[in-house]
Order: structure tokens, then sequence, then C-alpha cells
């Protein structure tokens, strides 16, 4: 089991041993940690990439062997350096937290998020009806209420109850958790929400940040 060091920390580098190094059958190459500042792709977030010694770090992905690092060259096991893009980390912190925000704001108009996806360029928060009352919202409502969490400036929050991981802002709402996130709402300046379509029985909020093309 490689230990998941990005729940806990933000540092962009670190050592770790390399215990495994394979070629999957499609040809390319996976590598095992005992531990990891890499985040793994998944729920909705897209993995880190950055190097691992001198091999390059394509995608982080779990599989039935563990998370398994994709890289361009083999390595020794042993001793290695982990280092993370941290440009590509925070732009995902944002995207993701971005998701965050809004998948709670239309909580607050009688919509409850189910997913959401925070690939640059593709982002969008999913609902469904929580209350049979609730309308479509419009998208400068949501971006009201996002903005107002924005300017308050909320730290973040992040409790761990029994091996449960929820991250929220404030007093916001509270989401379980494995992403990886901004410390502060203020770093979120900028969510557009590009649109909000209801089809059949799902609300899907299209958003991005002005100041990337994500
Ligand atoms: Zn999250």
């Amino acid at each position: 089991m490689t230990t998941l060091e990005y729940l806990k920390t933000d540092a962009m580098k670190s050592e770790a041993t390399v215990l495994e190094c394979v070629t999957l059958e499609d040809g390319s190459i996976g590598v095992i940690l005992d531990r990891t500042l890499f985040h793994v792709q998944g729920g909705g977030q897209p993995s880190d990439v950055g190097y691992i010694g001198e091999a390059r770090v394509l995608k982080v992905v779990r599989s039935e062997a563990g998370v398994v690092h994709l890289v361009d060259r083999t390595i020794d096991l042993g001793p290695v350096t982990l280092s993370v893009d941290s440009g590509i980390r925070q732009l995902h912190s944002r995207l993701h937290s971005a998701g965050h925000l809004i998948g709670a704001a239309i909580e607050t108009m009688g919509w409850h998020a189910t997913k959401g996806s925070h690939q640059p360029g593709q982002c969008r928060v999913i609902g469904v009806k929580d209350k049979e009352e609730a309308v479509v919202p419009e998208k400068e409502a949501i971006e009201r209420l996002v903005d107002a969490w924005i300017e308050e400036a909320l730290e973040i929050r992040v409790t761990d109850t029994n091996g449960l991981r929820t991250v929220t802002w404030g007093d916001i709402k509270a989401y379980p958790c494995g992403g990886t996130h901004v410390q502060n709402t203020r770093e979120l300046t900028g969510i557009k929400v590009e649109s909000v379509k209801f089809k059949k029985g799902e609300l899907r909020v299209a958003y991005q940040l002005a100041d990337t093309n994500g």
C-alpha cells in the first residue's frame, strides 16, 4: 500500500523508495512507491505530473496492483526524489476547489451535487433535485454566492473521522474528498459559470476560472 502523502502535506518535493518498476501490457512503464506526493487520478480530478528521479511522471492511476505512476523510462529500485509540477498542481487544486464551491452553492438552491469533473477545459458539477420545487438556477445566482465566499477569504477546514476525510472552507457544506485543494477561498477569484443546463433529470453546471484556460 502506497502512503498518500499529499493528503497531509502540500510539499512538492520529497524522498521515497521505488518498490517495483514494471513494463505493462500496453508497453508503458509503471512504478510503485512506498509513499507518494503525486495526487492519484480520481474523484473527477486529474493526477499530478512531475518527476521521479530523472523519469517524467505522465499520469498516476489506481489499479489492482495499487497506485501506479506511469513514467517515460525505467527506474532502479531504491531511494529516489519525487518532484511534483507545482503549476499543474495549483491549477488542478483551484479547478477542483471551485467545483466544491459550485456544488455547495447549488445545494442552497434545492439541488444535491452528485459528482464533478475538474479536467482543465471541461469542468462541471452535476446535481439532481433535492427539493421538488427546485428551479434551474441562473448562472449569475451561482456566481454571486460563490463570489461572496471568495470575498470572505475562508480558510480550508479538513476533518478526519475514522478515516473519512471531509474538506471545506469556513462554514460551507463539507464533502468527503481525497483531492487537493487551495488553502483559502481567495485563491479562487474569477470563477466563471459558463452554462447551467437541465437534461434527463440532471443539472449540469459548466465552469472555468477566468485567469486560466481551464
Ligand atoms: Zn475536494
